[in-house]
């Protein structure tokens, strides 16, 4: 692909998610890693960077829908892969077919996960999620005595092997949150009953990449990083990317549309919410909310062109948005625009955009749109999806 010609693309740098992988395991050296490649890798396309991670030594990927495990496995990647969010009807049998390990919150999805191993003739994998005050998917304590009871029963059935124990922290990105410890304490509580009545699980699990990042303690069997592993940091308290040890895997990218001068007291954009104090430049940015620009950052979304930060000025609209570039500054059509990537090199980062959008990071880097071509650096073979 000729990125010159392009309008937007995000670039990929596999190397980064690479070494990413690699210091997030030196943090956790005890513990084996799950790269969580959801919601295609967190924008930053699922096969390329599960492939990636499993090259830097992450032996877990993590998914939240089957589908999205379905399509690693249908795209050949290997290794263990476990996905967590299921609804009734879902496909347990295409998933237990496919190796993937299944998570459990309640009774009615190990009903359906022993049904699909009898019709797969295979034994699902199966790991319990628990609630431990997160208040979101997981089985809460006082129904996990049942819970766990019955996958004893299918475990010597013979249906279903339990391979892990898990759960998920509310506020792990606010180190010393006082609702840390009682997860923690509840996550023993019901570890050791589930040892109790006799499972062996390989992996007990419960830090995401803050508590990767800033909690030992959680480390227990495995680590389950998404954010981190792309490089972009969990919350701004926590540090910039390259304080945490990081590097930002994308970099989004566009060439400058149009540059033309307009008259002082001139507006720009849809409802004229920037109106031209002087005789000024306007450069074109070709990109917009239907590729993932939030809308909410219009006025305030930063880009790097010319070798200078400047701001978004109007609204951000579904295709376009606008930057007042002066009327002196040699910019020029097909200049390129970095909207976000390292702020190591002096670009803005997905955090600015975050802090601009009244947003998380993690949604800046989910939202970037299938409009927006994904170019891969530093893969095993160059590949552009
Ligand atoms: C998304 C997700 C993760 C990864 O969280 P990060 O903060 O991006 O590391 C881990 N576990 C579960 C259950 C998730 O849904």
């Amino acid at each position: 692909m000729n990125e010159t010609a392009t309008r937007v693309y995000a670039e990929i740098d596999l190397d980064a998610v690479r070494e990413n992988v690699r210091a997030l395991r030196e943090l956790a050296p005890r513990s084996e890693l799950m790269a969580v490649v959801k919601a295609n890798a967190y924008g930053h396309g699922a096969v390329a960077c599960a492939e990636a991670a499993r090259e830097a030594g992450a032996t877990w990927l993590g998914t939240a829908t089957p589908d999205e495990a379905l399509a690693l496995r249908a795209a050949g990647v290997g290794g263990r892969i476990l996905c967590w969010l299921w609804t009734p009807g879902g496909p347990w049998q295409q998933a237990v077919e496919a190796d993937v390990d299944v998570s459990v919150s309640a009774m009615w999805a190990l009903d359906e996960v022993r049904e699909a191993a009898r019709a797969a003739g295979r034994t699902a994998r199966v790991q319990l999620k628990a609630d431990t005050g997160l208040g979101r998917g997981g089985c809460q304590p006082a129904d996990w005595a049942e819970l766990v009871g019955a996958a004893v029963a299918a475990q010597a059935e013979g249906t279903v092997r339990v391979t892990g124990l898990w759960s998920h922290f509310a506020c792990a990105d606010e180190p010393g949150h006082p609702s840390i410890a009682p997860q923690l304490a509840a996550f023993r509580d019901m570890l050791a009953h589930a040892e109790k009545e006799g499972l062996e699980p390989e992996v007990r699990h419960i830090a995401n990449s803050p508590a990767t990042l800033t909690l030992p303690e959680s480390h227990f069997d495995l680590v389950r990083c998404g954010l981190a592993v792309y490089g972009v940091s969990p919350a701004p308290e926590l540090g910039t990317p390259a304080q945490l040890g990081l590097r930002p895997a994308m970099a989004l990218k566009a060439s400058v549309a149009l540059v033309k001068e307009v008259p002082a007291g001139h507006g720009v954009s849809y409802g004229h919410h920037y109106v031209t104090e002087r005789e000024t430049r306007l450069a074109l940015i070709p990109a917009g909310y239907a590729d993932g620009i939030p809308r909410h950052a219009s006025g305030r979304g930063p880009v790097l062109l010319g070798g200078r930060i400047r701001h978004a000025v109007g609204r951000v609209a579904m295709d376009q948005f606008v930057v007042d570039i002066g009327p002196e500054d040699p910019v020029r059509p097909g200049d390129e625009v970095v909207i976000f990537g390292d702020p190591e090199r002096g670009e803005p980062s997905a955090e600015d955009w975050a802090r601009a959008a009244q947003t998380i990071a993690y949604e800046i880097v989910t939202r970037i749109g299938t409009r927006v071509p994904r170019v891969y650096r530093n893969g095993r073979t160059a590949t552009a999806e």
